[in-house]
């Protein structure tokens, strides 16, 4: 729809906080109606991107994101794993594939990668790319010369998100500032990689966090190409076990929102998705989300299975969309 003036002249990167905040307090019909008009000049509404996500080294993080089951700080009884050899990620790869991925994403429990790791992360994302995968990696901040090998490497994606607003984020993590976050993501988009960034609901922010973490990445320019919206999956140990759940209707008003704001951006339905019924799921497809994790974990919480997916898929005339589409 490239050569269609409307929808072009709907992707801005100049969005005020007021017109963010018009948005959110606008009645739910409403915003419903302009986030699906929206998103069907931009996208095919009952194609949605497939991605898998496998976490090549698990655990032992050394920062303190306080969700985060996988810092070395919070007790929550998760295995750790070393980072795995190339050939087994690739085999497992191939398996999603066979699946019906196009996407491939690689994550590791880090707060950055030390070169040697990044040596094999490179065979990794290599391999991935001969499947004729997309690829996709989250292994922390990254300078921009690592950066820039893993754009040799083929790698498509980095994901690395905000989280949250930026004066909530020192409630959530203090390992690492926000602007070391922005940093990363200048790196990640001056080597020309595609940037996956989102954040999770659910932290204990506000409305008027919610409002501020949409308008900077709506700010971003260009967008981040993927979109993900976590819904916080609780686990015990961390500090976060215990917060207030966010209200299923805000949670697709978030998604309308991010629709809205990032017309072109596959905005993705991400962790938490398990806990989520086929109807909710449903109003976010509607609300615009274009994108899903499928598979039976994501990174170490559970995620539906392949088959309900699939079951999903055919109850919402749903269909995966093609790779080359992807992005
Ligand atoms: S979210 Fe990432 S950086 Fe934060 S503790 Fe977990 S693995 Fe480490």
């Amino acid at each position: 729809m490239d050569g269609n003036g409307r929808a072009n002249a709907d992707v801005r990167s100049d969005w005020t906080l007021d017109e963010v905040r018009a948005l959110h307090a606008l009645p739910f019909a409403d915003l419903m109606h302009r986030a699906q008009s929206t998103h069907r000049r931009h996208f095919d509404p009952n194609q949605v991107q497939v991605s898998t996500l496998l976490s090549i080294k698990t655990g032992a993080c050394p920062e303190d994101c306080a969700y985060c089951p996988q810092s070395i700080r919070y007790d929550t009884g998760l295995e750790r794993e070393a980072l795995m050899e190339p050939a087994a990620v690739i085999a497992r790869a191939r398996a999603a594939r066979e699946a019906g991925a196009t996407r491939f994403c690689m994550g590791a429990a880090w707060r950055s990668p030390k070169d040697r790791d990044l040596d094999k992360v490179v065979e990794m994302v290599e391999g991935v790319a001969a499947l004729g995968l997309e690829t996709c990696a989250t292994l922390g901040m990254l300078t921009p010369a690592q950066a820039g090998r893993l754009k040799v490497a083929g790698l498509d994606y980095y994901n690395h998100n905000l989280d949250t607003s930026e004066a909530f984020y020192g409630e959530v993590i203090t390992t690492r500032t926000y602007q070391d976050r922005l940093e990363t993501l200048a790196a990640v988009r001056d080597a020309g990689i595609h940037v996956c960034c989102g954040g999770i609901l659910g932290l204990g922010e506000t409305a008027g966090d919610r409002v501020a973490f949409l308008h900077t990445l709506a700010t971003l320019d260009p967008h981040p190409e993927s979109v993900p919206i976590n819904n916080l999956v609780q686990v015990e140990g961390t500090p976060l076990a215990g917060t207030p759940a966010v209200d299923p209707i805000d949670f697709v008003r978030i998604i309308a929102i991010a629709r809205i704001l990032m017309p072109r951006s596959h905005v993705r339905l991400s962790a938490g998705r398990a806990a989520m019924s086929d109807e909710m799921q449903a109003l976010c497809f509607l609300a615009g989300a274009n994108s899903i994790f499928y598979g039976e974990k994501l990174l170490t919480t559970g995620n539906p299975d392949t088959e309900s997916d699939h079951a999903l898929f055919s109850r919402l005339g749903i269909r995966p969309e093609p790779a080359a589409a992807g992005n």
